[in-house]
């Protein structure tokens, strides 16, 4: 019984601690690396239909409002911080949002292992 319960705390930690990361790694690229953010903006397809899942990580932000199923961002065109703008910068943001995201990636297209598919996002186009 304690070592389940250990194994779910340390899951809970691991979980934690890479969303700390993962923040602490969008604001240090968007302070220090535009030009990587450029970059990735160009091979980033698709729109934000502001689900809130970006918004919800590690905590949800004050901003984000409406219930569960219809949220949206109070500031969304009112100078909501780059971070946000930038959300997802690259795969590995989309991999914090189990790739439930209105945005893909080129690379995500031609990396597909699904023969004669493509896919999208974890979708199958
Ligand atoms: S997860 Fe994607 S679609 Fe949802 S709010 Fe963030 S950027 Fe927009
Ligand atoms: S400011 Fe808006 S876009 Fe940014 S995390 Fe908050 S609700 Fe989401």
């Amino acid at each position: 019984m304690t070592r389940i319960l250990q194994y779910y705390i340390d899951r809970h930690a691991r979980r934690t601690i890479k969303k700390i990361n993962s923040k602490l790694r969008r604001l240090v690229l968007c302070i220090f690396k535009q030009k990587y953010i450029e970059e990735q903006e160009k091979t980033r397809y698709g729109d934000c239909f502001q689900c809130g899942k970006c918004c919800s990580l590690l905590y949800k932000c004050p901003f984000l409002e409406g219930p569960q199923w219809n949220t949206r961002c109070a500031i969304y065109d009112k100078g909501r911080p780059k971070q946000c703008q930038a959300f997802p910068i690259d795969p590995q943001d989309l991999h914090d949002v189990d790739f439930l995201c209105g945005y893909y990636f080129d690379a995500e297209v031609r990396m597909s292992p699904v023969k004669n598919e493509q896919v999208v996002s974890g979708h199958i186009l």
